[in-house]
């Protein structure tokens, strides 16, 4: 039997950001349990990486207001890239309605220390890019500190400083079970047993499973995402943002020589569905079209498109932190597709929360597992 002060079940962005925090807060006897043969195999390596403090929630900006600027200082602080682009997010709004709630968001994140967002209107919107159909769109809001990382690049970041500094992964080891003596755990694998004081569920849209070892029905149901990349494209500038269409939920952004496609269907069901379907390719072709006329000559290659599972929870913000009912199992589960941006912010307030019982990132009450049996979930409307 081995030992490890703290054991993360999961090896993607959250389990490795985890690791990374605990072996720079000094807590370096941490062992990482994966049981793909390769990191990345989950969410992690499906994502659009995506990152953005353009959120509703206070929460989720705070959470957002740590993770950006890590993400912008990573090689510095790890020694890895991490890709950080920061061409922004851009929200276009076609109602009122959507003017209303960018202009309260933009409010808020103001008011908690974001300084690069600001309102656009519509003149403006077509003046930067005139191939968007632009006869609907009244406004909108920007965010330069808001783009991309490669999710997988800051995986790996993650993983090998701490690796290099004393955690360990272990690869191809599947959790089994999880029992509990005397306040401390053992966690069994199909390549041995663990004892630990601490475990961590990391296992993204699979946590449900884990935290069913130790008795507890945890309210993160998998959600299938679909991404359609497009093959070289010079029509569109790929010094572009992330464009969002709020009329419909479409939104785009360059990749390599192409543009990465993405909308989320409304008639998608909770289940474990990976493949890609490939009607989703004319779906999403029309709607891309609709809003970005020349993309209707753009080239798809279905082979290179594919489907991922989002982890979601009934309020679609993550649940962080002790369990109630089981001390010293902690969940960073159910980041309802915001699992990469957040990492940094996660690994954060775990460690924090694991070394020390307390976090300064955020009012760590507001996702704790106990807000669903006490009535406090959140309300976040702006899912991507
Ligand atoms: C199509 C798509 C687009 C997305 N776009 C964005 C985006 O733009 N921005 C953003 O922030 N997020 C995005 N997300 C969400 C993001 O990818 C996830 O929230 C994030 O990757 C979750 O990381 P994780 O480490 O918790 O989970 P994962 O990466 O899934 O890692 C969990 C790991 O646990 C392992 N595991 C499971 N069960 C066991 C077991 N029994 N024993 C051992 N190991 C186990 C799995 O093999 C897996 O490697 C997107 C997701 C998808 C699918």
């Amino acid at each position: 039997m081995q030992t490890a002060d703290v054991v993360l079940i999961g090896g993607g962005i959250v389990g490795s950001s985890i690791a990374y925090h605990l072996v720079a807060s000094g807590c370096k006897d941490v062992l990482v349990i994966e049981r793909e043969t390769a990191q990345g195999k989950g969410s992690t390596g499906k994502s659009m990486g995506g990152v953005r403090a353009q959120f509703s929630t206070p929460v989720n900006i705070q959470m957002s207001l740590y993770s950006i600027p890590f993400y912008a200082n990573f090689e510095e602080l790890l020694g890895y890239p991490c890709d950080y682009r920061p061409q922004g997010y851009l929200f276009c709004a076609t109602s009122e309605k959507h003017i209303a709630y960018l202009r309260a968001n933009y409010q808020k994140q103001v008011a908690m220390g974001l300084k690069d967002v600001r309102l656009v209107d519509g003149s403006e919107i077509r003046g930067l890019y005139p191939q968007l159909r632009g006869d609907d769109i009244i406004g909108g809001s920007f965010c330069s500190t808001d783009g991309f990382v490669d999710p997988y690049s800051a995986m790996i970041g993650f993983m090998t400083w701490a690796g290099d500094r004393g955690a360990t992964l272990w690869k191809n080891a599947s959790v089994t079970g999880i029992t509990r003596d005397q306040g401390s755990f053992r966690v069994l694998t199909t390549r041995d047993t663990v004892s630990t004081r601490a475990v961590v569920n990391c296992a993204g849209a699979w946590s449900a499973a884990i935290a069913k070892m130790v008795g507890i029905d945890l309210p993160v149901e998998p959600l299938r995402r679909m991404l359609v990349p497009t093959e070289p494209f010079d029509q569109f500038p790929h010094t572009a943002p992330m464009i969002v269409d709020m009329s419909n939920g479409f939104h785009f952004r360059p990749e390599g020589r192409g543009f990465l496609l993405a909308w989320n269907d409304p008639a998608e069901t909770p289940g474990y569905k990976a493949d890609f379907e490939a009607s989703f390719i004319e779906k999403i072709l029309t709607r891309a079209a609709d809003r970005v006329p020349v993309f209707k000559e753009v080239a798809v290659n279905p082979k290179r498109a594919w489907a991922g599972l989002y982890e979601m929870t009934p309020d679609h913000h993550p649940i962080l932190g002790e369990s109630p009912e089981v001390p010293g199992f902690f969940f960073a589960n159910g980041f309802s597709g915001h699992g990469v941006m957040h990492a940094p912010a996660t690994g954060k307030i775990l460690s924090e929360l694991i070394l020390t019982g307390k976090t300064g990132l955020i009012d760590a009450s507001l996702l704790n597992f106990a807000r669903f049996a006490e009535g406090r979930t959140i309300h976040e409307t702006a899912v991507l």
